[in-house]
């Protein structure tokens, strides 16, 4: 079944805060991706043509396990279920261009297959949410290496955020923003995200 929604979360590592020449912000950065754009494992990133630039973003995303409305973050992570291997897939010149002009930016990051997601693994299952590494590899070669222990705001802080405004159901889901090292796809190319003790997930990009 597919989720109600996805909430992601931006500029929520330093390192990738400097690459993108953004702020610090001192609140979590929400958008919301359609559940129309998810795939899964195995299955291709279509890119639309003459769409200019396309990023991978790796990342951790969590399943919400129970609706979740105004929790405190020490008591946030009994409403997670499981969690995923994400790649939060963003046409990168369409988001600058709407940045650039105070413009939001959803079509950049709702297109149709920009939102794969590998099979969610049982929370009870993954020791820490907030010690995992995140790796992204382009076609072999190590482009993301991150840990979830640098985020600015941990998953805890991000679902008592997301909960005082917008509810939380069960199967919602969080994509938790992207470390360092993002970088453009192109049709051929293979990515592979690999979070330890959570999953891998692999896609083709189709150009
Ligand atoms: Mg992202």
């Amino acid at each position: 079944m597919r989720p109600g929604k996805i909430v992601c979360i931006g500029q929520n590592y330093h390192a990738h805060i400097k690459e993108l020449k953004s702020e610090v912000p001192t609140e979590p950065v929400i958008f919301l991706k359609p559940s129309s754009a998810l795939i899964a494992n195995g299955e291709q990133i279509v890119l639309p043509p003459d769409i200019g630039r396309v990023d991978y973003e790796g990342e951790l995303a969590i399943i919400i396990g129970r609706r979740t409305k105004h929790v405190a973050s020490n008591e946030a992570l009994r409403y997670v279920e499981a969690a995923a291997v994400f790649n939060d897939v963003t046409a990168r010149d369409v988001q600058s261009k709407a940045r650039k002009s105070g413009l939001p930016w959803s079509l950049a990051k709702g297109m149709d297959t920009f939102a794969p997601m590998s099979q969610p693994r049982p929370v009870g299952d993954i020791p820490d949410l907030g010690a995992l590494t995140v790796r992204t590899r382009l076609n072999g070669e190590l482009r993301q290496d991150g840990r979830t222990a640098d985020m600015i705001f941990p998953v805890e802080e991000l679902i008592a955020y997301i909960s005082k405004f917008m509810v939380l159901e069960p199967g919602d889901v969080i994509a938790t923003g992207t470390p360092e090292g993002v970088g453009p796809i192109k049709g051929g190319d293979l990515v592979e995200i690999e979070i330890e003790g959570v999953g891998k997930l692999t896609n083709k990009v189709k150009g």
